[in-house]
């Protein structure tokens, strides 16, 4: 039987940071180990209240799915089914037992993940960096700091949004995403993407409400700057309601399962022509270079989650002038930080 354990761990921010929906200083998260045969796979939750999961629902599932991994870590479509059996939803939970899974088959073949994907990892993207919602003079000051990222994640979703971007755009000449976390009417939203348009921004992600798939397709046909779905896309079965409504999607581990379903879901959103983009939460280096494994299949990485805070335990992908680089140790590449 494999053995499965877990523990919180409290992810601290740099700076608060701050979305349309609300404001965090910590991260709590959990990492989980599961052993077979002398290996051990790690994985992590970064649990969203969004999504509806909490430290607590986390834990309390690693123990519901303690005895029913099997003895077999390679099955993980089996495993991962019985898991979506057992209980739905609980995706960041989900998404730590099947990162500690592919860490530790990885490991046992001696073969790193991008690898065992057949993935070449000279093909990742560069990284945004993410800018939180603050006043637009310390945005721009943020952007000021954040000059060795070629490309700027900003959130908005503020009454200050036009004030923000143009302070950016004074300071940075960096590529631009804008990122509203549902903050803004359909209407507002045509309003601001026009009002922006003279600013240079490479898309705007999830303007509206996560349920508005009307007002999303009413704003990609009301604009010229790509509409990428977020919140609006969890589920595999969004992707083909998506595909009429907006220019692309952003897919993470965390509330999708992990590894396995992402996948799925990166080929399914390939077939509906729409565009792919690997995101993150606040996550450490352990589920932030799992999902930079995947990257060389998608067109934008927003994998900046462990650059944000302080108290990172873990090393695997490096920021190399902006482009993601693998590690090439086996399984997800990832070491314990000594000390
Ligand atoms: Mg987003």
């Amino acid at each position: 039987m494999l053995h499965i354990d877990a523990k919180p761990i409290d992810l601290k921010l740099s700076t608060p940071f701050r979305i349309s929906r609300g404001v965090q200083a910590i991260s709590p998260n959990v990492i989980v180990q599961i052993n077979s045969n002398g290996y051990t796979g790690y994985g992590e939750a970064s649990p969203s209240e969004y999504y509806g999961e909490s430290v607590e629902t986390v834990l309390a599932c690693i123990t519901l799915f303690a005895g029913n991994l099997g003895d077999d870590p390679f099955l993980i479509e089996d495993i991962m089914g019985r898991l979506d059996e057992i209980i739905r939803l609980h995706p960041s939970a989900k998404a730590a037992v099947d990162m500690a899974l592919y860490d530790l088959i990885g490991k046992i073949l001696g073969v790193p993940l991008y690898k065992l994907l057949g993935l070449n990892p000279k093909h990742t993207p560069y990284t945004s960096f993410t800018i939180g919602i603050d006043t637009p003079s310390n945005m721009a000051k943020k952007a000021l700091v954040a000059r060795d990222y070629p490309i700027l994640k900003i959130k908005v979703g503020t009454r200050n949004d036009l004030a923000i971007i143009e302070a950016i755009r004074e300071v940075s000449s960096a590529i631009i995403r804008v990122d509203a976390n549902t903050g803004w009417t359909p209407k507002e939203a045509i309003r601001m993407i026009n009002a922006l348009a003279p600013y240079n921004i490479e898309f705007v992600e999830q303007p509206v409400p996560a349920h508005d798939l009307a007002g999303l397709k009413l704003i990609r046909e009301n604009v010229a700057i790509p509409i990428i779905a977020d919140e609006s896309c969890v589920a595999i079965e969004d992707i083909p309601r998506l595909a009429e409504c907006v220019d692309g999607v952003n897919l993470k581990l965390m509330k999708s399962n992990g590894i396995t379903n992402v996948l799925k879901m990166i080929h399914v959103a390939r077939a509906h022509n729409l565009r792919v983009m690997l995101g993150c939460m606040i996550e450490s280096s352990l589920a932030i270079t799992a999902a930079a494994h995947l990257t060389p299949l998608v067109d934008y990485a927003d994998l900046d989650g462990n650059l944000l805070i302080d108290n990172d335990p873990y090393e695997g992908v490096r920021v190399v002038n902006g482009k993601l680089e693998l590690p090439d140790a086996p399984g997800l590449g990832v070491r314990a930080v000594q000390g």
